[in-house]
């Protein structure tokens, strides 16, 4: 191993978060090289027997199977980690291989979680009917209630799992004070940050313990690869999720997290610019549509909120139209924005939760969490915003509004 210069924590901890962004977790071989390399190898090899007994036993550090440990993922794990200011990060196969394991790792048989009502279609699917086979207790709150949370709680309770903003409908957490009601009652928080990425938002900082990314999203941000993270205490990380994700498998693969890595280095720009650009959109759509959802503008109900948690409004809002004919119609009538069900993308993206990304949830359920037939979600990119707007303009006209 070469000089390096991202490995070493004590010192990359006392790095701005731009000069993490670029650096962290950087890991170079002897060739020296510029950019991080892509290990593509599966297994790993040794050069005596005692060697790779003394790895498996654990006494020695080394990477053993690439299941378990990948040079390139684990420079992606310490660039998050640094990023999102967690002990430890776990990088997964996707966003909802991270949402699985970070629960179905530490709750049991027995167990109750109370989780957000609005939140991702797949999300409300682990909640609703993957953990209630497994015995695990569910209950559904209405997330921007900060008194429902302590409600909720049973003797069991052992897990609080919320997305903020929520998925599509941008409800806002109140991070401080529902971790804070967690910690009171020894209650684990899930935090769902894809909407945000730690350039924007880092739960932590309020208190949060478990921190779980879709990297999918503003990470890559650029469409190209499915990836996931989880972060949280070097404990959390080794003892618990860890058995888990060892003898499960949801690993990342070395080419989606080479991806994401060189993501990283331009994901402030990015997150700022695309929210930049979602507030201008934003207020152009406000005066024109009979409802928006917001975090950026004052008529979202948790403004003031939203200002102190998160470093900008992010890239996504929703709208409310009439009725599916009608949010159809602006969609059929786009011609830049693409219609599409990704979020935190460079290109600019809209789509129709209820038919889409919400149509796995029964009816009942998506009117519950205010999904409803005319709400339609944007993904802002990095597009000039007066050409979405006028992309806008003209969808807007065309569907009668
Ligand atoms: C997209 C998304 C996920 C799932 O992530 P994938 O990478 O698509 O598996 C989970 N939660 C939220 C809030 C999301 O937006």
């Amino acid at each position: 191993m070469k000089k390096t210069t991202g490995t070493d924590r004590k010192k990359t901890a006392q790095w701005r978060p731009a000069t993490r962004a670029v650096r962290g977790g950087t890991w170079r071989s002897e060739h020296g090289e510029t950019s991080e390399a892509l290990f593509l190898t599966s297994g790993y090899t040794y050069d005596d027997a005692a060697t790779v007994a003394a790895r498996f036993a654990g006494e020695e550090q080394g990477m053993t199977y690439s299941r378990l440990q990948n040079p390139t993922v684990a420079m992606l794990e310490e660039r998050i980690a640094l990023l999102e200011g967690a002990e430890a990060c776990r990088a997964q196969a996707s966003g909802m291989a991270a949402m699985t394991a970070a629960l179905l790792s530490q709750l049991s048989a027995g167990d109750h979680c109370v989780a957000a009502r609005a939140a991702f279609g797949s999300c409300r699917w682990l909640v609703d009917s993957l953990l209630p086979r497994f015995g695990i207790e569910t209950s559904v709150i209405d997330s921007a209630d900060d008194e429902a949370w302590e409600r909720a709680i049973k003797p069991n309770t052992k897990v609080f799992f919320f997305e903020t903003p929520a998925n599509p409908t941008l409800d806002i957490v109140d991070l401080s004070h529902v971790c804070a009601v967690a910690k009171a009652h020894g209650i684990t928080t899930v935090v769902d940050n894809a909407f945000c990425s730690p350039a924007l938002q880092r739960p932590m900082e309020f208190g949060a313990d478990i921190v779980a990314y879709s990297a999918t999203k503003l990470m890559d941000g650029q469409g190209r690869v499915l990836a996931g993270a989880i972060c949280g205490s070097q404990e959390f990380i080794e003892e618990t999720l860890m058995p888990f994700q060892r003898n499960t498998g949801p690993t990342c693969a070395p080419f989606n997290a080479w991806v994401v890595l060189k993501g990283l280095e331009t994901l402030e720009l990015r997150a700022h610019r695309q929210s930049e650009n979602a507030l201008k959109v934003g207020q152009f759509v406000e005066g024109r549509v009979p409802t928006i959802l917001h975090p950026g503008l004052p008529s979202h109900p948790r403004h003031e909120l939203a200002t102190k948690q998160m470093d900008a409004c992010g890239p996504i809002f929703s709208f409310v139209v009439d009725d599916r004919a009608q949010a159809h119609a602006i969609l059929d009538a786009l011609e830049l924005i693409d219609i599409s069900n990704n979020i935190g993308d460079t290109r600019s993206l809209m789509c129709h939760p209820a038919t889409t990304t919400h149509a796995g949830l029964s009816a009942e359920a998506r009117e519950a969490m205010g999904v409803g037939e005319g709400m339609l979600r944007v993904n802002i990119g990095l597009e000039d915003p007066d050409d979405l707007i006028e992309d806008f303009d003209r969808a807007l006209s065309a569907a009668g509004l």
